[in-house]
């Protein structure tokens, strides 16, 4: 997608980004790269066409596929590396970045070597004024136990520069409440408490998140265009959702929520929600995942029909929603 509408003063806004997984933005030079090393030949165009699935069980698909390839804690300091790079062509300043531990886990790996090595390479982009900050995640999909894994890995690595633990993947499987106790974990350890929720599942699972284990922000949270009582408590609440449209038409979210096909970019609730005062952080997801840049998303939500003072509005909110102060000078 190209980005005719966005006016060049809002593409080079210094931006935070607040939801973003590191693995998902593993562009496919570097995904081939990354296969080289663990001796398997495939060609860019070869990952371009694992990268163009149609819906959402073709997405855990082939981020599954991508992540057997990060084998050691070189493979991750490469797609950070990686990652850094592109974040400063987008003039991001700040990220929360999110790291799928609960499949390091899976894998038998050590969080912390992986961690480290992350570290030691993002390090050096500070001073060109990229601050990273992270967030540990766990999928939902391999249960309670295995978050719980996941909280204590955090508590493990005892870095500062972790902020949050949060739960992605299948949202339709495992209930909400079985996961109390690990939020409460997160909570106890200094942990923010985030999770996708209302991307795929209905409303109730946003509230369930919010009610059950205390979430702060929401990742997506688009089912919640379906019940007016759970915006306004958003809304009133400030609790922000992360919303990434690219994402949600890529994997069929939003035509699952709109309950029709052939969504279209305009069709994105995203204006709804802000103008009912919810508080909404623009982000990309997974990038390279969803073939897209934080200034494309921009110029999405100028396609909405957002204007230029309230992009410039939602830039700022990147900033006042993350965790830590960030600060916008370079
Ligand atoms: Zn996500």
């Amino acid at each position: 997608m190209t980005a005719p509408e966005l006016s060049p003063r809002i593409a080079s806004l210094p931006k935070a980004e607040l939801h973003l997984h590191l693995e998902g933005s593993t562009e496919p030079s570097t995904a081939r790269t990354l296969m080289a090393r663990h001796g398997v030949k495939v060609t860019e165009q070869e990952v371009r066409q694992r990268y163009a699935f149609r819906d959402f069980p073709g997405f855990l698909e082939t981020f599954k596929w991508l992540t057997s390839f990060l084998c050691e804690p070189q493979d991750y300091a490469l797609v950070a590396t990686n990652l850094a790079e592109h974040l400063l062509e987008q003039h991001v300043v700040y990220a929360e970045v999110t790291l799928s531990v609960g499949v390091m886990l899976l894998r038998k790996q050590r969080p912390e070597a992986n961690f480290d090595a992350v570290l030691r390479a993002t390090e050096p982009f500070e001073r060109r004024g990229l601050r990273l900050r992270w967030v540990f995640d766990a999928a939902r999909q391999f249960g309670s136990e295995a978050a719980m894994a996941v909280v204590e890995a955090a508590k493990n690595c005892s870095s500062k520069e972790i902020l949050a633990f949060g739960i992605g993947g299948d949202e339709l499987q495992v209930s909400t409440a079985g996961f109390r106790k690990v939020y409460d974990r997160a909570a106890e350890i200094g942990l923010h408490r985030l999770i996708h929720a209302g991307e795929m599942g209905g409303p109730e699972k946003i509230r369930e998140a919010i009610e059950l284990l205390g979430v702060e922000r929401i990742g997506h949270g688009i089912a919640a265009i379906k019940d007016p009582e759970l915006m306004d408590l958003l809304a009133e609440r400030k609790i922000p959702l992360e919303i990434c449209p690219q994402s949600n038409l890529r994997t069929g979210a939003l035509a699952r929520q709109l309950a029709r096909e052939n969504v279209r970019m305009e069709d994105h609730p995203l204006p709804t929600f802000f103008r009912h005062g919810i508080p909404v952080v623009l982000s990309t997801d997974d990038p390279a995942l969803f073939h897209t840049t934080l200034c494309d998303e921009y110029a999405g939500a100028a396609q909405m029909g957002l204007h230029e003072n309230e992009l410039d509005q939602i830039c700022e909110m990147g900033f006042q929603y993350a965790f830590q102060p960030a600060h916008k000078a370079t």
